[in-house]
């Protein structure tokens, strides 16, 4: 199995992580996470757009061009024989002596790998129960940064609690999922939180409000209150690793169910269909 570390591509075994890496000690640093599906990472330009607007905002210089990063994902793709997975790759700040001020002088460290993706066949047909709690996060979610405190404590409130997901409220306004984004549908229009600093606008998101606009479903990018979960036809969350996933009952500060829904099971098929063909 290799990794790229930096420009070098090394079995996994080889690969050395410094000491003083600003990733380390403060979480310091951006990712993104690409489906790959026939051997073919999906939707990698929009992936690499996000990286750079999360460098910009974070003052990191990313060390290679969106080109050469494809090129290197692309290589170890095919290095690792990968068909259906997940690739990763981030970016941190590089290596400094520890400090909260950072000098501008470091030099970026890019390091991807890939992994197997999730069998997400069961989910997107029966769906998912989630567990609704605080949004305890800071207020740059739209960040993609590899500093996941927030969200790493609720998944697992989650799944102490038996739910694969944890839909987060920020003062009684649903934002998004621990690692995915939130869709609410009645009467066959979709509600989603807008794409402000309090939630990540996940790749999937966008492609998601795409279709559904070009099938002629209305999209409605509004912040709602929790309550709105007990009045919906259908929920699903969306991310790149489990594209579209319906949600059969919420758990915690409010408890309600959903069937798997018509509107959501179309999305769905027409979300496939975008999807690299062998
Ligand atoms: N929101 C959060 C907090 C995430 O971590 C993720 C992905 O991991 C998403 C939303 C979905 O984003 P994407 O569709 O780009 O995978």
């Amino acid at each position: 199995e290799y990794i790229i570390q930096n420009n070098k591509l090394l079995p996994k075994k080889d690969a050395m992580i410094h000491f003083d890496d600003r990733g380390y000690y403060f979480g310091d640093g951006i990712y993104e996470v690409v489906k790959v599906y026939e051997g073919q990472p999906f939707a990698m330009d929009l992936h690499l757009n996000r990286l750079v607007q999360s460098s910009s905002k974070l003052d990191i210089k990313l060390p290679y061009s969106k080109e050469q990063i494809q090129e290197y994902i692309t290589t170890l793709i095919e290095k690792n024989s990968v068909q259906t997975g997940l690739v990763y790759f981030q970016v941190t700040r590089g290596v400094e002596p520890r400090n909260h001020l950072y000098s501008r002088e470091s030099t970026p460290v890019f390091t991807a790998f890939t992994q197997p993706a999730h069998n997400t066949e069961d989910i997107q047909k029966n769906g998912i129960d989630v567990w609704l709690t605080d949004d305890i996060r800071w207020l740059r979610c739209d960040i993609k940064t590899i500093n996941l405190l927030g969200n790493v404590m609720v998944k697992r409130e989650a799944a102490d609690n038996n739910c694969q997901e944890a839909i987060l409220h920020r003062n009684g306004t649903i934002t998004e999922g621990s690692s995915s984004n939130l869709f609410l549908i009645k009467d066959k229009v979709l509600y989603t939180h807008p794409a402000t600093n309090l939630i990540l606008n996940g790749i999937t998101r966008q492609l998601v409000i795409e279709l559904a606009q070009k099938h002629n479903y209305s999209v409605v990018e509004e912040a709602f209150p929790v309550e709105v979960l007990e009045h919906a036809d259908e929920a699903f969350i969306s991310s790149s690793s489990v594209e579209i996933t319906p949600i059969k009952a919420v758990y915690g500060q409010l408890t309600t169910t959903f069937p798997i829904g018509p509107v959501t099971q179309d999305l769905q098929t027409k979300f496939k269909e975008l999807l690299p063909k062998a």
